[in-house]
């Protein structure tokens, strides 16, 4: 491994210690500041009768009330026009705005001063700097510049890295590919359901093979793809490139990243962040490794429209084996691992989606598209799923659907209905793949 391998080496090999008192003295700040600035924030603290004076231990934090998305919804919906009173500056100060994606409801607004927009490119620069971007990278970033974050913050932590950015939004998906050969880019930043995408349209549209392109690494956001290790392992042989997983998220942050020593999971940006892990159950913080819970997270520099305490129910767990890289920044097992609301129970059974995705993208001979659905029959729940057959398989069509059926029972508990398509005949999607559907909350 090369010797400048850190983006800040003071903070990124801090001792534990240091970095906790860090964490500790920042959130002080950052709770200070919302308290004074916030008239939301003030009256949900003062209701909880925890003040600023009052945090004095990482015990005293977990007294402070938790933010979720709904109550910025519902803050939004009234004055001041268009954040409500959780703004923490004046209007004229915020430079920028972005929304949520909306995947769950009406969108949240989200409000950034120019500070705050340095901070955001500042953490992705961690991001970059880890996953090997230098300034020798020529970054091609093949997605649709818009109202949403993504991957606007990439684009200006590769500018701040020193890389040359070339900007694809408005091509399609042949002339992005064609730019990317012509430029002989090395390094971009997509969905993994765009890099599998395109990867297939360049083969099978234009008889170009993505692994003889000049693209060495990959950086990936939006869906969990890229710590799911059938899905990396389909994308890095497609592209004969290195695949990093990042995870972010608009009212949140750039907050966790996988470095070059690819451990199975990623690092906190604990200098920028505070994630604590939530039991699903009972509530109680987790700070042990192996146990799986939801990412309470507070983003510690980020001023306009603080996140504090926020309830992001993202499923994480810790790790604790020393990463290979020398980052001290603690590690989550393999990414996150699903969302809250998603992990479901069919049949009785708890189900994480991506369980299903590693069984489907491990099995040759299925396409990259799937769906699955879950709906009632009678009173018992049922499950399906849809998955495409690629055209050279299409022999061993039977063979591969046992062997499918067994990875799913043993790796899920379940026993499903499962449906062969054609190739070609599933839909395609850019951004937010929605491969997940339960549809009992209608029943
Ligand atoms: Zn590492």
């Amino acid at each position: 491994m090369e010797k400048i391998q850190y983006w800040n080496p003071f903070l990124e090999t801090l001792p534990r210690e240091k970095i906790r008192k860090l964490q500790l003295r920042k959130f002080q700040k950052i709770f200070r500041w919302a308290y004074e600035h916030s008239v939301f924030h003030r009256s949900l603290y003062d209701r909880a009768g925890v003040l600023p004076k009052d945090i004095r231990s990482f015990e005293d934090i977990r007294r402070v009330p938790k933010v979720e998305k709904a109550m910025m919804r519902d803050i939004q919906s009234r004055d001041p026009f268009p954040y409500g009173d959780a703004l923490c500056v004046p209007l004229d100060q915020v430079s920028v705005f972005r929304q949520t994606s909306g995947t769950t409801g009406k969108p949240v607004y989200q409000p950034d001063t120019w500070q705050d927009w340095e901070w955001w490119a500042e953490s992705w620069a961690f991001i970059l700097w880890a996953q090997g971007y230098r300034p020798r990278d020529r970054v091609f970033i093949p997605f649709g510049y818009n109202i949403f974050v993504a991957f606007w913050a990439g684009h200006y932590a590769a500018e701040k890295i020193g890389c040359e950015v070339v900007p694809g939004g408005v091509l399609d998906t042949q002339a992005r590919i064609l730019k990317i050969q012509e430029l002989q880019a090395t390094a971009m930043m997509a969905t993994p359901t765009y890099v599998l995408g395109m990867a297939d349209t360049a083969r099978q549209k234009m008889d170009i093979d993505p692994s003889q392109l000049s693209i060495n690494k990959i950086t990936c956001a939006g869906e969990p793809g890229a710590s799911i290790p059938s899905t990396k392992k389909r994308m890095e042989t497609a592209w004969d490139a290195k695949v990093y997983d990042h995870s972010g998220a608009t009212e949140i942050g750039a907050w966790s990243y996988e470095c070059q020593a690819q451990p199975g999971g990623m690092h906190v940006n604990e200098a920028f962040f505070l994630v604590e892990i939530e039991d699903l159950d009972t509530g109680e913080i987790i700070e042990e490794p192996g146990r799986r819970g939801k990412m309470i997270i507070t983003a510690l520099d980020r001023q306009a429209q603080p996140c504090v305490r926020f309830d992001s129910k993202d499923v994480i767990e810790w790790d604790d084996a020393p990463c290979a890289c020398g980052r001290t920044f603690r590690l989550i097992k393999g990414g996150v691992v699903g969302r809250s609301d998603d992990i479901t129970k069919v049949k009785g059974v708890l189900l994480a989606p991506a369980a299903i995705e590693e069984v489907v993208r491990s099995i040759d001979g299925l396409g990259d598209e799937y769906e699955v659905i879950v709906d009632k029959l009678g009173d018992r729940d049922r499950i399906k799923l849809k998955v495409e057959l690629m055209p050279d398989a299409q022999e061993r069509s039977k063979t591969i659907k046992t062997h499918l059926k067994d990875q799913l029972r043993l790796k899920t508990n379940l026993a499903y209905l499962t449906e062969f398509y054609d190739y070609g005949r599933l839909p395609r999607y850019e951004v937010k793949a929605k491969r997940f559907k339960d549809l009992r909350k209608k029943h």
